[in-house]
């Protein structure tokens, strides 16, 4: 029997990859939902070739144009609901989460209340609402496997000791475009620099969070409430060369490690084949070719969002929440050119600093938290 799989943000940069592992994999896996935000045109040819029973739009005025561009007749859903509704109506092995931001929570959610295995891209999720999702998750004996490369190689080292023998958890950076760049030449920097990143091919929101090393700061609370981690046991270290995925140290001393070619197939394909491990088309680590691994510690002046996910790591509560959605806010003003780029971690600092803070969060306030904290970024008087 073919394990049926939905993909939720099957036109973004990690849907497309999750779609390319389950073509080649098809006689283990069926596609039977994809859903997008937008991008009908590429929905359309996806929907045409994997031919789901189901397909969600987020975006309700493409809708007739997907309808059009499709050569058969799948269940249709569309609006602020659609990823949701698919979830909840199509039945499934397995959701693929790889909606960026805040969008993928609703779905993500549902997904573990009806005990499915979800493979989590979609790190917001976690950093809003892990609070509710980890109990969930054991509630209805769903599981949730990371598709982030570090939180994967986490998972994987993990397996090497029991949880209390883990001493530390490493999530391994790789420092983004402007690692050795001056604190002042980063006033200066444009959308452009901050979207070329040196080792990943990735979405544009996570390219520049990559750049600020929110990115990383969203990884440490990610990684808090997957693993049930102190955060005193999370370190960040700057990796360059991204071939080192993370580690785990044990309490002997011991470090474990996942390596790999900087290709998000692998964690993609484990995520869906778990337990078991199959053959990959990512490219083999040639380590002598390799030569040298360079380590160094992060920069917190330069890079001041990672403070925030520490800090953030700490109070749980509404301040994940918060972080996330100044961030998504302020993400959004510099890709439009209205705030600098040193600016991002500032604003989001600012709304964590003067936000009302809750420690045990139902959704609700979870999401008014949310919508607080883009509202103070949007009213920014720089903007
Ligand atoms: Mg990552």
């Amino acid at each position: 029997m073919r394990k049926r799989v939905i993909v939720l943000g099957s036109t973004g940069s990690i849907g497309q990859q999750a779609l390319s592992v389950l073509r080649r994999m098809r006689d283990d896996f069926q596609v039977v939902g994809l859903a997008a935000g937008s991008r009908s045109n590429v929905l359309a040819d996806q929907a045409n070739l994997f031919r789901p029973e189901a397909i969600a739009l987020a975006r309700m005025n493409d809708a007739s144009m997907l309808e059009a561009s499709l050569d058969y007749s799948p269940q249709m859903l569309n609006g602020a609901n659609a990823l949701r509704d698919l979830v909840d109506q199509v039945p499934c092995d397995c959701v693929v989460s790889a909606v960026v931001g805040i969008g993928g929570l609703a779905a993500t959610l549902r997904a573990v209340e009806l005990g499915r295995r979800v493979a989590l891209a979609n790190k917001e999720a976690m950093v809003i609402a892990g609070s509710l999702l980890i109990p969930l998750t054991e509630k209805n004996a769903a599981q949730i496997i990371p598709v982030d490369s570090e939180h994967s190689a986490v998972f994987q080292a993990l397996h090497a000791g029991r949880r209390d023998e883990i001493r530390k958890v490493y999530l391994t950076a790789s420092g983004g475009p402007f690692l050795g760049m001056e604190a002042s030449a980063l006033e200066t920097v444009t959308v452009e620099d901050a979207l070329k990143h040196p080792v990943w091919d990735m979405g544009p929101k996570i390219t520049i969070d990559s750049a600020t090393m929110m990115n990383k700061a969203l990884e440490v609370v990610e990684a808090r409430w997957l693993f049930d981690l102190h955060p005193d046991q999370i370190e960040v270290v700057v990796h360059p060369e991204s071939i080192v995925h993370s580690m785990v140290e044990f309490c002997d001393g011991s470090i474990v490690a996942q390596l790999g070619q900087p290709d998000m197939r692998t964690p993609i394909q484990y995520a869906l084949t778990y337990p078991e491990r199959k053959p990959c088309p990512a490219e083999r680590l040639d380590l002598a070719s390799l030569r040298r691994l360079h380590f160094q510690p992060p920069d917190e002046e330069r890079f001041p969002a990672l403070r925030l996910g520490f800090e953030a790591a700490r109070r749980g509560g509404t301040a994940g929440a918060v972080l996330n959605a100044a961030n998504e806010a302020a993400v959004e003003l510099f890709r439009k050119g209205a705030l600098p780029f040193p600016e991002i971690a500032r604003q989001a600092e600012r709304a964590m600093r003067q936000h009302e803070f809750k420690s045990v969060p139902c959704l609700e306030e979870l999401l008014a938290a949310d919508r607080w904290a883009r509202q103070e970024v949007m009213k920014c008087p720089t903007c």
